[in-house]
């Protein structure tokens, strides 16, 4: 089934085109095939008028991937590439446009909303801004206990309140008694994220959407808050996609890293092996700006020239060519394949690929 050949360069690369519903996937937690979320755009009278063809955001645009179990996935990119939407849709706080999220043998899209329902507990975000996520006006054990009312899920008060005090446990708020009656206002910004992530955490899920989860807080509290969700997805198998700007963010707490540009993955694959070696060009450029705490390693940075189109008119084949310091003529006419160059790891670029015929 791979046939392999010499491309050229050192590089073997394998003639199999990604397709994640042809692969081996007896312990895939979760499977994305080609995802898409595109937003219409208002039009003026006048276009109606004129009936211009409809415009949109395709903010994202035939996304695919799979997770194990346990397994985080950092999604990587700039701002407006489609990371977040990506992980609303998956989660179907947006409706998709198209593609399928396979859950247990299950398209989720398929499931009517009243279907859905009972799924919705498994899966959870934790939104990025702690201090816009959480009402002032309630205190913490009202926060953290509504999902449990929400979805009906305890029996009694008592329970309610064991429930609470476990969740904040678990995300270090010790003693968890002197928390619950506080309000948000009364916390620093790293405890309101961890009441965020009891509150995410409180009603059992298998998956969770962290949405840039420590953006908004100080350096020195990053990790404190990092190792919490290490912590707590070995402790409850939970699997994330965990969303980041931060290149040295995503290396820390990922197993597999999905770098997004424009609404498309151009480079999928182990964490690790992506930061050390980088094979797309958007992704080399990302890596170079990433700080080494070394004052003596001299690293060479790659500055994009340009901003990235809009995602409303986008650029024939592929996207990334009007900032590509390595753009050759087939970029600008044939959208390149994400193909995988070694083992779990595929790449979206000319470079590796070549032009099928027809
Ligand atoms: Fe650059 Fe071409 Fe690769 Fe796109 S396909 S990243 S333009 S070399």
């Amino acid at each position: 089934m791979y046939q392999l050949e010499n491309s050229g360069s050192n590089i073997w690369v394998k003639k199999l085109y990604y397709e994640v519903n042809e692969m081996n996937d007896n312990n895939t937690f979760l499977k994305v095939i080609n995802l898409k979320k595109w937003f219409p755009v208002k039009r003026s009278l006048k276009d109606t008028i004129l009936m211009k063809p409809k415009l949109y955001v395709r903010a994202v645009d035939g996304v695919s991937f799979k997770l194990k179990k346990k397994e985080i996935l950092g999604v990587a990119g700039e701002s407006g590439c489609g990371k977040t939407t990506t992980g609303m849709t998956l989660i179907r706080l947006y409706e998709p446009t198209g593609g399928k999220v396979i859950y247990k043998g299950v398209n989720i899209y398929d499931l009517t909303k009243s279907e859905f329902r009972p799924l919705r507990r498994k899966f959870q975000i934790i939104f990025q801004d702690p201090y816009s996520s959480l009402n002032p006006r309630q205190s913490i054990y009202s926060i953290v206990s509504e999902p449990l009312r929400v979805h009906r899920l305890a029996d009694s008060e008592e329970e309610i309140y064991d429930r609470v005090i476990k969740a904040l446990e678990d995300v270090k708020l010790i003693p968890a008694e002197d928390f619950v009656t506080r309000y948000p206002h009364e916390l620093s910004g790293g405890q309101r994220q961890r009441v965020a992530i009891a509150r995410a955490l409180i009603t059992d899920p298998e998956f969770i959407v962290a949405d840039e989860p420590v953006s908004m807080l100080d350096v020195s509290i990053r990790a404190g808050v990092l190792n919490i969700l290490l912590n707590l997805r070995d402790k409850y198998d939970l699997t994330m996609m965990f969303i980041t700007h931060d290149l040295a963010v995503a290396g820390y707490i990922s197993d597999k890293l999905a770098i997004m540009y424009l609404g498309k993955i151009v480079e999928y694959g182990p964490a690790e092996r992506i930061l050390e070696k980088p094979m797309h060009p958007y992704t080399q450029a990302l890596v170079s700006a990433v700080p080494v705490p070394d004052p003596d390693y001299k690293k060479e940075r790659i500055i994009l020239r340009g901003e990235p189109p809009s995602p409303i008119f986008l650029p024939t084949g592929c996207r990334f060519w009007p900032r590509c310091p390595h753009a050759m003529d087939i970029c600008k006419r044939k959208e390149p394949p994400l193909v995988e160059i070694e083992k779990g790891h595929y790449v979206a670029c000319w470079l590796y690929a070549e032009e099928k015929e027809g």
